[in-house]
């Protein structure tokens, strides 16, 4: 659970870091900025925020902000009826992004959130810088981090079913509540 006051900081920041990034957006769409922490009470550490450009029936389009050394935890997109998950490209605007998929272990630069060495089983390390994009083939494990500064990311993909991701860590709610304080 993430209070009100946290989750409209977040999406301040967040619109800041997007319009910096050069990507201009209107004021509803700041507002419309989806702060997410999984559930886990713990969105400095592990969470994203994530404005939604553009949402089909087949395709999705999204800018993903991290704050400073934000972590999005592991998952991966299963199949859904006929349709074998999401296939996502994940560009990078700004920021230094680490990126870790399933593979040889050559996890160097980054961290693991302290205590969750069970959940971050994807070590196999990509260093991404603005400009560098990479695309996930659907059920993939992945997750990533931001760096001091943060980042600013596009993600294309096929139709997102967010509520249906996958997680690592047991703990793990995809939905958000927003507390009243
Ligand atoms: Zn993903």
């Amino acid at each position: 659970m993430i209070t009100r006051e946290q989750q409209q900081a977040a999406q301040k920041q967040a619109a800041e870091m997007i319009r910096q990034a050069g990507i201009t957006i209107t004021d509803a769409e700041a507002d419309s900025i989806e702060v997410v922490d999984f559930g886990l009470s713990n969105l400095e550490k592990e969470g994203v925020q994530v404005l939604t450009l553009v949402q089909t029936e087949r395709i999705s389009v999204k800018v993903l902000a991290m704050l400073p050394n934000q972590t999005e935890p592991e998952h991966w997109h299963p199949p859904v009826d006929d349709d074998p998950g999401k296939e996502e490209t994940i560009r990078v605007i700004t920021g230094t992004v680490y990126f870790y998929v399933a593979g040889e272990d050559t996890f160097e630069e980054g961290f693991i959130v302290e205590g969750k060495d069970d959940c971050y089983i994807a070590r196999k390390e990509i260093v991404m810088r603005p400009g560098d994009q990479l695309t996930l083939a659907p059920g993939k494990k992945h997750w990533f981090q931001a760096r001091e500064e943060g980042a600013v990311m596009y993600s294309f993909s096929t139709i997102a079913r967010d509520a249906l991701d996958q997680f690592t860590d047991p703990d793990i709610v995809r939905i958000t509540k927003v507390g009243v304080e």
